[in-house]
């Protein structure tokens, strides 16, 4: 549904002007009371009075928190400390600057209060220097730790369920939910313990506390495609944990997620709600929360509530905007948040004899608004653990309602990133926690009716375009939510469908027909390069529309010819689409009108851009439609015309996207696709004197054979643009989230079954965090689905042929008797196919391989913190330079890695595979290839040649400029 129409629902629901009047001044008494409460020394609220989000300070600290305490040396530890609080403003001088007004906060570094209190106008950048200087940095170290300890007491109940379960007496009469801190699981293993956890928790408390689960800590793939899974192997852990709350009288609430989660809860909730009574949390900045109510209501079962505003906002739009998704799953103003809010609270309080609701807010105009709604209804409200203590101590004093803590329980290394998390969703401007925290926001405002908020008409905020529009300049491509079932289903079904007939054979191209191509290529060179480069803009943009709207039947075609996931198969059409809209913005850049020179007077100097004629547009079989699309659609923009070869093992594909372009009004003769063996016709074609370029993307050894022969050639030099292979590595320190270094890991080095000239072959990891690392690899491993790529539960598919396969096995059989072996996905039994199941090993050094592997072979080497030069050089020495990634939380690490590096395309902190066409222009160096870039601003002109034209406009008349210039 579309924002505007959403939201025009829930304006519908909000209440009444006389309504909304008593409720603003009940929210403006609290509030005042919330802000006259001298917030407690580390809470949330004093945090952020004292550094916002924004400040480099603030940031600085949580980068601190976040990391600190997971990470197991000393060293690096140290750099992240000297990083993060060795510069920065620690006090400004303001008022409510670190130390004059909130000296609690020293106890960040030494625990001792009292000290701090001393010298309350010091910064706590020369006290930390001092500090260091005096005590040395292990002390420091130690202080700092602590002091994130202290601070992450306030977010967390205990360590262990019974000890929080035993601080909760001196609460009451708050109840509890509590909450297992984590990841979500990557492996079966922790899987199992927070299982394990959750149990105990449930057999630990007693009612009326509560124990809170996540999904995705029950199971490590806990994602729609693995919907048969789910029921199969979640359902029946759940349905063990209702059981044993349900025997104790304890509540088992399921937290809610991501958005792409969403449909697959509401499916697990309905089938255990079925016999159990539990809750669900529902999130009010989802378009679809009240559906999501009205269902809950309609289900007619007992069942708990709670609703919450919703934690993953900023990661959400990301996400929509990298998929390209036709809309946000979300509200873009936070506003229609609160609107939403209302809405879905007035339906659950309609249905009390189903549904027992819990309001989750520090807002105190969202409960004013509660209160009044409620009219006598049971319900709760509910607060996180260290925030909106004064909201909740008054409601419990005064309006004798129930308040919940959800209080998280676990160890400080699993809390930090919890709490950064939080600290950062209610540290965002928008956010009620900051801003009643900021004695500048004018409390009248900050409890002023959301709907007066809202523009009249309304309209989502203009500063989050929807994902189409988020370059500006021209469209981005549409994506396919993979994460919903009917869109599953439907490509599941088309390809079934196209099955039943089997991929058509294929005709080679004679010499004969090749030559007759080139000579009509010849010919239509002359018109189309005169074609005026917006129109020739105007047909790729055309070319990159149809391909959206052929989006199936292209994604099946690459799943039954390429072996391709579904994933990887629209990402192919979708970056088709952006090479067709990029290099058709770049043609009207830069080919449409020359470039007027300076120069002197009564002469005219211009420079343009031609195309040069005839290339060879050569791809390789891993990305059939994307590489192949995109050589052509720059030769065409630049003004060429093209003969293009796909490869021996994807022609189907080539000859679509062909037929596509033509369809798009490409001139026949214009791009013409030729089909055979690299070796003889890709070679033909090559030797020809009639190209005049070569496009190519393949492996290093084509490269130097078409090099080879094009320097062989009479005739003008030839152009080669070649993009080749790699052996790209990820260096991992030990301030790295290893989960997070997991997930990017397994996508870097095995999707596509290891296809992709970006895949990661080498996993560099600090020796001091590898037993953590290569444990969840392995694990991690065990969970991935290797099998027929039709199946939308497919994580991993074929290598392309028989070929590839054993040279990989070969490769494999010999690291099994050389290497240490990590991990390997299973393979199931029967599989027939050329399947190479996804597998790691550890070896030194020295044992790694100097050649692209291509495949899913990912080889690990665990390095010592003082040899980063030794790996560094050892990556130069390939003299490979294509990817390479980077995992640390220590900017000085990424920083000397990068100048180091002599690669093409470098990522931090994600995945090293994926680049998108003019945001991440792709492209290497060295033997990866000659560059430009694919999809960068310099690509076109390596397809051009360059004319100036001099003219002199004295020649008639006179220097007219200098002559006929205004007078003094
Ligand atoms: P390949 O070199 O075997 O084939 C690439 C293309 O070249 C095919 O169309 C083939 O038919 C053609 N070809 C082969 N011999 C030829 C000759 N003598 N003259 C003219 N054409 C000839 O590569 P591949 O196995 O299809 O692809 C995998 C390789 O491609 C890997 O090395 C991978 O790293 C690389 N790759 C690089 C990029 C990049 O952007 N850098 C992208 C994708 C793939």
């Amino acid at each position: 549904m579309a924002e505007i129409e959403a939201v025009g629902e829930l304006v519908k629901l909000q209440p009444g002007a006389a309504l909304s009047q008593r409720i603003t001044s009940a929210a403006l008494q609290l509030a005042e009371r919330v802000r006259g409460t001298r917030p407690a020394a580390l809470s949330a609220e004093s945090f952020l009075r004292h550094y916002g989000l924004s400040t480099r300070e603030g940031v600085a600290l949580m980068c601190v928190a976040e990391a600190l305490l997971r990470i197991p040396d000393p060293e690096t530890a140290d750099a992240l400390i000297r990083e993060k609080l060795g510069g920065g403003d620690w006090d400004s001088g303001k008022e409510s600057s670190f130390f004059s007004s909130a000296a609690d906060w020293a106890l960040l570094l030494t625990g001792t209060l009292a000290r701090w209190h001393e010298a309350p106008d010091e910064g706590l950048a020369p006290h930390l220097k001092r500090l260091v200087a005096r005590l040395g940095e292990p002390v420091a170290r130690t202080a700092v730790r602590q002091a994130m300890r202290i601070l992450a007491e306030q977010f967390v109940l205990a360590e262990t369920i019974e000890a929080a379960v035993a601080r909760t007496a001196a609460r009451r009469p708050y109840r509890f939910s509590f909450d297992m801190l984590g990841e979500a699981a990557r492996t079966g293993d922790d899987a199992a313990r927070y299982l394990d956890a959750y149990a105990n928790a449930i057999n630990a408390v007693n009612a009326p506390d509560a124990v809170s689960i996540k999904l995705s800590a029950l199971h490590p793939r806990f994602e729609e495609a693995k919907r048969a899974r789910m029921f199969a192997e979640l359902l029946p852990r759940l349905q063990a944990l209702a059981r044993m709350a349900a025997a104790r009288g304890v509540g088992l609430t399921i937290d809610a997620e991501e958005s792409e989660r969403l449909e697959l809860t509401l499916d697990l909730f309905d089938a255990l709600s079925r016999d159990f009574h539990i809750g669900l949390a529902v999130q009010a900045y989802q378009k679809r929360a009240l559906a999501v109510c009205d269902w809950l209501v309609a289900l007619r079962r007992p069942l708990a509530v709670r609703l919450v505003k919703g934690a993953y906002w900023d990661g959400e739009i990301k996400r929509a905007q990298q998929l390209g998704m036709a809309d946000y799953p979300l509200f873009t103003r936070k506003s229609a948040t609160d609107l939403s809010y209302v809405a879905c609270a007035r339906r659950l309080l309609e249905a009390p004899e189903a549904v027992y609701p819990a309001f989750a807010t520090h807002n105190c105009r969202t409960v004013a608004t509660i209160l009044e709604l409620a009219g006598g209804r049971a319900f709760e409200f509910q607060k996180l653990m260290g925030m909106g203590d004064a909201l909740h101590d008054a409601l419990l004093a005064e309006r004798g309602v129930a308040c919940r803590v959800y209080a998280p329980v676990g160890s400080f290394t699993e809390l930090l990133p919890y709490l950064v998390r939080r600290l950062l969703e209610n540290g965002a401007n928008t956010s009620f926690v900051h801003q009643i925290a900021d004695p500048e926001v004018p409390l009248e405002i900050l409890v002023a009716d959301p709907v007066a908020a809202l523009p009249d008409p309304y309209a989502p905020d203009p500063r989050i375009p929807l994902p189409r529009d988020l370059y500006g300049d021209r469209k981005n491509s549409l994506g396919l939510d993979l994460s919903r079932q009917d869109v599953l289903n439907v490509i599941a079904q088309r390809i079934s469908s196209d099955r039943e007939v089997p991929l058509a054979g294929i005709n080679s191209t004679s010499p004969e027909a090749l030559d007759a191509a080139l000579a009509r290529a010849c010919v239509a060179f002359e018109s189309w390069s005169r074609v005026p480069a917006t129109e020739r803009a105007a047909v790729l943009e055309r070319a990159a529309d149809a391909l959206e709207a052929r989006m199936l039947e292209i994604v099946s075609l690459i799943v039954r010819e390429g072996g391709r996931s579904y994933a990887d198969a629209l990402s192919e059409v979708r970056e088709a689409a952006d090479f067709c809209r990029y290099y058709a913005l770049q043609a009207r850049r830069r080919f449409a009108e020359p470039l007027l020179l300076a120069g002197p007077a009564g002469e005219r100097n211009q420079l343009s851009l031609h195309g040069r004629g005839v290339f060879a547009c050569i791809s390789p079989w891993n990305f059939p439609l994307a590489i192949f699309t995109g050589q052509v659609a720059a030769a065409l923009a630049a003004g060429n015309t093209v003969i293009a070869k796909p490869a021996e093992q994807t022609p189907r594909t080539g000859l679509l996207a062909m037929q596509i372009l033509h369809g798009a009004q490409v001139p026949r003769d214009a791009a013409q696709c030729v089909i055979g063996e690299g070796a003889s016709l890709g070679a033909r074609l090559v030797a020809d004197a009639r190209v005049c370029g070569v496009a190519f993307t393949g492996s290093d050894a084509t490269a130097k054979r078409i090099h080879a022969a094009l320097a062989a050639r009479a005739g003008p030099i030839a152009t080669l643009i070649a993009e080749t292979g790699g052996v790209n590595a990820m260096l991992v320190d030990s301030s790295a989230l290893p989960e997070q270094v997991v997930d990017d890991v397994i996508a870097s080095a095995f999707q596509s079954a290891g296809q992709r000239c970006s895949a990661q072959r080498i996993l560099f990891v600090d020796a001091a965090c590898a037993p953590r690392l290569i444990g969840l690899l392995a694990g991690a491993l065990a969970e991935l689905k290797v099998g027929d790529p039709a199946e939308p539960d497919t994580d991993i598919g074929p290598v392309i042929d028989a070929a590839a396969r054993a040279a990989l096995l070969r490769h494999i059989a010999a690291l099994r008797s050389s290497a240490r072996l990590i991990g390997e996905s299973p393979l199931a039994p029967g599989l027939q196919g050329n399947y190479v199941a996804p597998i790691a090993f550890e070896m030194p050094m020295d044992a790694l391989p100097r050649q692209e592997v291509f495949g899913p072979v990912l080889h690990v080497c665990a390095y010592d913190r003082e040899n980063l030069d030794d790996v560094l050089a050892w990556l130069r020495g390939t003299g490979y330079g294509l990817t390479l990634g980077i995992h640390s939380r220590i900017e000085g690490f990424v920083d000397r890695v990068v100048r180091a590096a002599r690669v093409g395309n470098i990522y931090v902190n994600r995945s090293m595979i994926g680049a998108v066409v003019g945001v991440q222009p792709f492209g290497g160096e060295g033997l990866s290839g000659t560059g430009p870039k694919a999809g960068g601003p310099h690509y076109l002109l390596r397809f051009a040649t360059e004319r100036t034209l001099t003219v002199n406009t004295a020649a008639v008349g006179g220097v007219t400029e200098l002559l006929n210039r205004p007078a003094d």
